[in-house]
């Protein structure tokens, strides 16, 4: 048996707080436990956010925890063509089409909607997408690119439905309503997910997934705000034909208030932290650590 594959996935647009803190080392001590591997993958597709100072604290404070991981680090900013060969994928299919909307105009369409009821939202809470582009013509949807128009390309999330069995998935930690065992996927309360941008070539569903399987991670441990995420990640897994790992979703850390970290909260950041006297140990005891 080949060993069990970790990761840890942070996004660069912003300092480490206590919850990647948690996150980090559940992960790396996970992996020790059971003789398996430890990654580090930075997620970086976000051109406008991310900055490579943020990249190299991850380093540094990951490895001030007493972390240590797997080289060469991949940073998905360098594997696009990987991305762009999914989309392909799933084009061909007939699964995917571009919309044109902006996000004003998105949110003008469901206020507009929302006089007559309520709009239906995704798990994160977000409105479903309102727009009519799924209907348009192969010829109109050329004219607008030729024009220039930005674009999103979106999943045809009822295609995709029809098109795979009733998924599930392995969950080994817990939901925000106490899911576990196995947990039956719901793609379709995410409605048509953006899957890539004109200037983009991928999204965060698209690119973990591709990624996950590439390094043939086995366990997924994220947080539980991610946990309905997994919902669109076994759908894509099994439209492009990609294994499933297992999932721990564990709790999140939160502020004195009850809610959940941010990266913009200086207070929880490690750097402030550590700045003011905080040992590693101290922050494997704040987070809950033994
Ligand atoms: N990059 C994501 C984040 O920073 C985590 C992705 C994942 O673990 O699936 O929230």
């Amino acid at each position: 048996m080949p060993p069990p594959v970790f990761r840890f996935a942070p996004s660069p647009n912003g300092f480490l707080h206590l919850g990647h803190a948690f996150s980090a080392l559940l992960n790396y001590e996970l992996a020790r436990q059971s003789g398996g591997r430890f990654l580090l993958r930075i997620e970086d597709i976000d051109a406008t956010r991310c900055r490579p100072e943020f990249e190299a604290a991850i380093h540094e404070d990951l490895g001030w925890l007493g972390i240590s991981w797997e080289t060469p680090v991949r940073r998905q900013s360098e594997h696009l063509s990987d991305f762009s060969a999914a989309v392909e994928k799933l084009s061909d299919r007939g699964l995917i089409y571009p919309a044109f909307e902006s996000r004003a105009e998105i949110a003008r369409l469901v206020n507009e909607r929302e006089t007559a009821s309520p709009w239906p939202r995704d798990p994160d809470g977000a409105p479903l997408y309102p727009g009519a582009a799924k209907s348009f013509s192969a010829a109109a949807r050329r004219q607008l690119i030729e024009q220039g128009m930005p674009y999103a390309l979106r999943l045809d999330m009822a295609a995709a439905c029809a098109q795979v069995p009733h998924l599930n998935w392995v969950e080994h930690g817990e939901g925000p309503d106490g899911e576990t065992g196995i947990v039956a996927a719901r793609p379709g309360a995410w409605g048509d997910v953006i899957l890539a941008r004109k200037e983009t070539p991928t999204s965060y569903h698209l690119s973990v997934v591709i990624d996950d399987a590439l390094q043939g991670v086995t366990d997924v441990v994220r947080g539980q705000d991610l946990f309905w995420s997994t919902s669109v990640h076994r759908l894509l897994q099994s439209l492009l034909g990609i294994p499933q790992p297992a999932y721990r979703h564990h709790r999140l850390v939160l502020d004195g208030a009850g809610q959940k970290l941010s990266k913009s909260t200086k207070a929880t950041a490690l750097r402030e932290l550590r700045r003011d006297g905080a040992t590693p140990g101290d922050i494997r005891r704040l987070v809950g650590f033994p």
